[in-house]
């Protein structure tokens, strides 16, 4: 039996004539995507390689932070009440006692009438509440430290200069919710409160594998009739870029046995397979049959340009992203599907790129039916540093140079008919981070 007869029996799918009649709209294709997402195991890492990842725990401090009250300066730690009547005509003068340097404590008494010369991030002995530093003190004798005295002329604020402990937090607070992504001052704040390692979920392994008899890898030369494979290397560094562990299972060709080998080999290895090519309606394109058969399939067409052919379903536990072959159609349905698939097994909350609007520099075609996702780059311009979007000028799927120069798709909806130059447009930003403020 051939793949096409097949189509249609799985989960009761009408599968007719036209392959469209089952397509779904984005927002609810992607909902049926993330209904499947289980978040990867919790492992611990150093803190340090947290960053970038959302924390898979509450992360409390085990001390204070600062763990005892500091000087912010270097200067004569002090009874801030001694100076209250210091000015230049009238300067206090008080009796060094001692000297404090960080990583050193000084066990003490201060009494009134008496200073303890301190350094940055010394602790402040018990009961002085004041530190003023150097450039403002006069020594009138000794050398500054123990047996001087040194003359104020100005009095201190309590607390001037000092550190509190338990300033940033308290033994027991939480310093990191659950779901925080970790940034470097982050990774110094857990160190900070006790967490030489700190629980993530492990990066999903993620299977890629090209479609297509037609394809060769990129150190070959290819026959007439042969294309290098793009999708590979694309959809590895688009996992890379998400946070997962891309593997390559090679390039199939287009035969049912091959591809089945691989997509079974992937999906036991792998916490998700994406495959590219072989998705469409052609006499050679078996990956939906191949997912009904093996497994379930949830959609298999998303009612988008370009892209539209995409397979969605599970092999056993495993989620299965059928791509488009076109290259464009398999960089948008990452984007769209694949990318926040992942970012949610590694419990990332922020699921989409950032959306803003422009103002489009030329007219763009577009009729009532697919949504739109073309290729563009939004850059501010003019006087008044707006944003203006300059769609590419042929969205053909096969062109890639436009999405490689570019950092944005103009999203038009499915209703959505012929843009005006000048009119604004929503554009998906695909070159920052979900979550950044625009
Ligand atoms: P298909 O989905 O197999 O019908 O492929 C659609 C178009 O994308 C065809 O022109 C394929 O040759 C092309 N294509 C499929 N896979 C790749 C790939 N990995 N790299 C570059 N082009 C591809
Ligand atoms: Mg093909």
């Amino acid at each position: 039996m051939d793949g096409a007869s097949k189509r249609g029996k799985g989960r009761g799918m009408a599968r007719g004539k036209n392959p469209d009649a089952n397509m779904i709209p984005v927002e609810g294709a992607r909902r049926i995507v993330l209904g499947c997402m289980r978040s990867t195991e919790v492992r611990e890492v150093p803190a340090w390689q947290a960053a970038g990842l959302p924390l898979a725990a509450d992360i409390e401090t085990d001390i204070d932070l600062a763990p005892f009250a500091n000087s912010a300066m270097d200067g004569y730690a002090l009874h801030a009440e001694d100076l209250a009547a210091a000015t230049a005509d009238g300067p206090v003068v008080l009796d060094v006692v001692g000297h404090e340097a960080a990583g050193h404590v000084f066990e003490g008494e201060v009494g009134h009438g008496q200073t303890v010369r301190i350094m940055t991030g010394a602790p402040v002995p018990e009961g002085l509440d004041g530190v003023v530093k150097y450039e403002v003190v006069e020594v009138l004798e000794g050398d500054g430290n123990e047996g001087s005295r040194v003359s104020f002329t100005a009095p201190a604020k309590p607390g001037e200069n000092i550190r509190a402990a338990g300033l940033e937090a308290r033994a027991g607070d939480v310093v990191m919710a659950a779901g925080e992504v970790v940034t470097p001052a982050g990774a110094g704040l857990l160190a900070n409160a006790g967490h030489a390692f700190v629980p993530v979920h492990r990066a999903p392994r993620v299977g890629i594998i090209s479609l297509g008899t037609e394809l060769v890898d990129a150190g070959a030369v290819p026959a007439r009739g042969q294309i290098r494979d793009v999708n590979g290397p694309a959809l590895m560094a688009s996992a890379r870029e998400a946070g997962a562990e891309p593997v390559f299972y090679g390039i199939a060709p287009d035969d049912e046995e091959r591809i089945c080998e691989l997509v079974r080999r992937a999906a036991s290895e792998c916490d998700v397979v994406v495959t590219s090519g072989g998705a469409s309606a052609g006499d050679y394109d078996y990956v939906t049959a191949l997912i009904e058969r093996e497994g379930e399939v949830l959609f298999d067409r998303v009612s988008i340009k370009p892209g539209k052919a995409v397979t969605f379903g599970l092999l056993g536990e495993t989620p299965f992203f059928g791509l488009s072959g076109n290259p464009a159609g398999a960089f948008v349905g990452f984007e769209l599907f694949v990318r926040p698939a992942l970012r949610k097994m590694m419990g990332h909350t922020e699921l989409a790129r950032p959306v803003q609007e422009a103002r489009a520099t030329h007219g763009i075609k577009k009729r009532p039916g697919r949504a739109a996702y073309n290729r563009a780059r939004v850059e501010r311009a003019g006087a008044d540093d707006e944003l203006e979007v300059m769609q590419a000028p042929t969205q053909n799927s096969a062109l890639l140079v436009d999405l490689h120069r570019g950092n944005c798709l103009v999203m038009l909806d499915e209703d959505a008919g012929r843009v005006e130059a000048g009119e604004t447009v929503a554009v998906l930003r695909y070159d920052v981070p979900e979550g950044t403020v625009l």
